[in-house]
């Protein structure tokens, strides 16, 4: 798989840069791979990237870098990942570029699971929706970039000295375990010798097991996270995109499915999905690769039919819409507001399901230019703290045929909900 995608074959204990020594793997993605690894000139640890070597990989690689430091030289913005050095490897492959980041720990996604996919506590999304948004309002205003892949697995959690320490040392248990099992391969031992192995490996297991358990202890804590943006490999500046096609499905704006033109409020569309994901551990669309037609009927359910001034508009918009505004292969089923839907999938309270309902709405307004922007989102009541007044209100459509379904029961739930 490394020779294929041009990945450099690392091995543990690999030298770079006649100061970086790798200790572990710490993760990867399609362009790259990501190693713990000690900086022994700084006495640090650090997070080495490396590139693909292929042609088009060491491009994005540069496009990646320059953004980076325009970043780093705007501000220390604290929620972005801090680059500390830029350097070429020569590997079997050909050429890497080889970042070097400060280390981060988990990314939210793991996160999430973690959590048994029952979502975080509120005030820990709220506190993580809102250091995101203070990122986004810097890279948007002061660096005119937009991120372009904003999802769970891009954005990190911080470390603190104590959790680097774990990580090191369970690195560390690792690599002596994998080193005295290939020397039980080679060697014959005596009984004795066996029964003392066992011994120590039963320590091992059980310390790697405290530590594993700590982390745990760590991340489900009540404890606020700092969390910290990361992946800049597909980021572009506003006025200079570097693909038409952006984001990962889940998290597309729909003016990005319909081929119209895209700025920074297609990073704004991500986060409320985020958002959603974070509160309830569910995503907000889910559908099949490159399934637009369901996509855009799930975005319809939730914020009603699309106006005809945006489905007539976009490379693609015919491929998907008739001239009427209804969609081409699929049919919107029912239509469920968000507060009808975090109140009852998600059984929320009322007052709750209206207000994170009223955080999210002005975040997937369809018309990207009307989308509220990160400094707009950062004074809304639901992280603010400020006195709570509903914004926006709003009637969903009812469709001929759930005036039957709709039983008064059901309608009683929704008392005091904003529609
Ligand atoms: P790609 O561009 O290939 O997607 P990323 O920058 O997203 O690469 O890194 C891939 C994975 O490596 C991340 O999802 C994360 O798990 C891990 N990772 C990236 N940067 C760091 C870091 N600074 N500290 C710790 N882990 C990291
Ligand atoms: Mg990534």
């Amino acid at each position: 798989n490394y020779q294929i995608g041009r990945f450099h074959p690392v091995f543990i204990g690999e030298v770079f840069h006649g100061r970086y020594v790798v200790i572990q793997k710490l993760g990867y993605g399609n362009f790259s791979t990501v190693w713990l690894a000690k900086d022994f000139k700084m006495n640090i640890f650090v997070a080495l990237k490396i590139q693909r070597s292929a042609p088009q990989s060491q491009e994005a690689a540069l496009d990646e870098i320059e953004i980076l430091q325009a970043i780093q030289r705007k501000s220390r913005n604290i929620n972005i990942v801090k680059l500390l050095n830029v350097f070429v490897h020569k590997g079997l492959f050909g050429n890497h570029y080889v970042l070097i980041f400060e280390i981060l720990g988990q990314n939210l996604l793991e996160l999430i699971r973690n959590c048994d996919n029952d979502g975080l506590n509120l005030d820990q999304c709220k506190s993580i929706i809102k250091q995101i948004l203070i990122a986004l309002d810097f890279l948007h205003r002061e660096c005119g970039i937009v991120h372009t892949d904003l999802k769970p697995e891009n954005i990190l959690l911080c470390l603190t000295t104590e959790q680097i320490k774990d990580i090191v040392e369970k690195g560390q248990i690792k690599q002596r375990q994998y080193f005295s099992e290939q020397l039980n391969k080679y060697y014959k031992q005596s009984k004795s010798d066996k029964k003392k192995e066992k011994r120590k490996r039963q320590k091992e297991k059980k310390k790697l097991q405290s530590i594993k358990y700590k982390l745990q202890q760590i991340d489900s804590n009540k404890r606020i996270f700092q969390v910290k943006i990361a992946d800049f490999g597909n980021a572009c500046w506003v006025n200079h995109h570097m693909s038409e096609v952006i984001q990962t499905q889940k998290y597309r704006a729909p003016e990005v499915i319909l081929g119209q033109y895209y700025g920074t409020s297609a990073d704004i569309w991500s986060l409320a999905c985020i958002a959603f994901e974070l509160v309830t551990g569910d995503s907000l669309f889910e559908t099949e690769f490159e399934d637009y037609d369901t996509h855009l009927m799930q975005i319809q359910e939730i914020l009603g039919p699309f106006p005809i001034e945006f489905s007539s508009v976009g490379t693609y918009c015919r491929q998907y819409f008739k001239y009427d505004g209804q969609l081409r292969n699929v049919k919107v089923k029912h239509y469920c507001s968000l507060q009808q839907l975090l109140v009852k999938k998600y059984q929320m309270e009322n007052y709750e399901a209206a207000q994170f309902a009223d955080f999210l709405q002005p975040m997937l307004n369809v018309f990207s230019y009307k989308r509220s922007t990160a400094s707009q989102m950062l004074k809304h009541p639901w992280i603010s703290k400020q006195q709570f007044k509903f914004h926006y209100f709003f009637e969903m459509p009812i469709l001929d045929n759930e005036h039957e379904d709709n039983s008064e029961s059901e309608n009683e739930n929704l008392d005091g909900a904003s529609f």
